[in-house]
């Protein structure tokens, strides 16, 4: 599988490499997806879609993120990035597996 591949603009902060602080909008902030390169690679943008399967998954099922990654055996930080595609997420077979 080819990893390095066609780097595309990166959907949270659509290429400009800085977000909105989550608690005061008025202040910037490396965006936390594209570690402020502005651009993500394909794989993490498959990682992307899979993370957000993963959190629409967990919030249909009113699970907080302690209690999913408690579920799933992982620490709450790989959870968290798993749902921002900073990490290869778990997939959905693999969870139905799990749970
Ligand atoms: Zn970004």
């Amino acid at each position: 599988m080819k990893v390095y591949g066609t780097r595309r603009p990166c959907p949270r902060c659509n290429g400009q490499k800085m977000t909105k602080h989550p608690a005061n909008p008025r202040e910037v902030q490396i965006c936390c997806t594209c570690d402020g390169l502005g651009s993500i690679s394909e794989q993490q943008s498959l990682w992307l879609k899979a993370g957000a399967d993963l959190k629409q998954f967990r919030i249909e099922h009113g699970l907080h993120l302690k209690d999913f990654a408690g579920m799933l055996h992982i620490k709450e930080c790989d959870l968290t990035d798993m749902e921002y595609g900073r990490k290869q997420p778990i997939s959905m077979d693999e969870l139905l597996v799990i749970l």
